[in-house]
């Protein structure tokens, strides 16, 4: 039998109506305010595009310096490599 919160997975067990997944979201929803929860969803797993726009930034120059690094690095065991 399909979730019938997110339609997507198997339930738990046979006479369960959510999945894993989706039965501790229900449980953690329980357990602690709903609008906590949901506030805290929204800060983590969702972005203005500003945000969206600083991470792809920060994305693109951790990826440049790896690169420079690799590169810097490269170079040096390349002498070693091959006298001159
Ligand atoms: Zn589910």
């Amino acid at each position: 039998m399909v979730c019938s919160f997110c339609g997507l997975n198997e339930c738990e067990a046979w006479l369960k109506s959510y999945c894993k997944p989706c039965a501790d979201l229900r449980r953690m929803l329980i357990l602690y305010d709903p609008m906590t929860c949901a506030d805290i969803l929204n800060r983590c797993l969702l972005r203005t595009p500003d945000q969206i726009t600083h991470k792809i930034n920060a994305e693109l120059k951790k990826n440049t310096v790896a690169e420079l690094k690799k590169k810097a690095g490269g170079d040096d065991k390349k002498d070693y490599d091959c006298p001159k």
